[in-house]
C-alpha cells in the first residue's frame, strides 16, 4: 500500500463517525422481529404440553398441580433455550409470545435463567418441592 493512500485512509478513519454503539450507555431499539425471553399466559393454556414436547432444546417442562382447576406451572430455562420460536409456532392456543425487548439475559449464575410462571401460590409449590397431585405414583406406591 502506497504511504499516500495509508495517510489518507487514517485522516479518512479520524474524520468518521464510530461504527461501534456505546452499549451499555446507549441502548437502540430492539428490531421488532427479535426473539428474546419466551412468555406463557395461563389463561390460554390447556396443559396439553406440546411446546415442551416440541422444544429441540429441552427447555420448557408443563408441571400440572391440578388439570381440572387449570393450576399449571411453566418452567422456562433460558438457558437452553436457543430461541427458536418452535413452541410458539406449536401451541394451538397461542399462549406463548416471545418479546422482542428482553435479551439481555447474561447472568452469572443459574437462577435467573430458570424462571417459573404461574400463580404464585403455584409456583411456591413447586418450589418447595411439594408433590404434584397430578403426578404419576411411583411404583409401589
Ligand atoms: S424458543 Fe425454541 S428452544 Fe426456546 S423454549 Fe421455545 S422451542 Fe424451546
Ligand atoms: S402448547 Fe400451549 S396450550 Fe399446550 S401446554 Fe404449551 S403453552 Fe399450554
Amino acid at each position: 500500500m502506497k504511504l499516500s493512500t495509508m495517510w489518507k485512509d487514517a485522516l479518512g478513519s479520524l474524520l468518521r463517525r464510530p461504527a461501534t454503539e456505546k452499549y451499555p450507555f446507549v441502548r437502540l431499539r430492539a428490531p421488532e422481529q427479535l426473539r428474546s425471553q419466551l412468555h406463557w399466559d395461563l389463561e390460554a393454556c390447556t396443559g396439553c404440553g406440546l411446546c415442551a414436547k416440541d422444544c429441540p432444546a429441552d427447555a420448557i417442562e408443563i408441571i400440572t398441580l391440578d388439570r381440572k382447576a387449570k393450576r399449571f406451572v411453566f418452567h422456562y430455562a433460558i438457558d437452553r433455550c436457543t430461541f427458536c420460536a418452535q413452541c410458539v409456532v406449536s401451541c394451538r392456543q397461542g399462549c406463548l409470545k416471545m418479546s422482542n425487548d428482553e435479551w439481555e439475559l447474561a447472568s452469572l449464575t443459574k437462577e435467573p435463567l430458570r424462571v417459573y410462571y404461574g400463580e404464585d401460590a403455584d409456583v411456591e409449590t413447586v418450589l418447595a418441592g411439594a408433590p404434584e397431585p397430578d403426578a404419576e405414583p411411583a411404583p409401589g406406591d
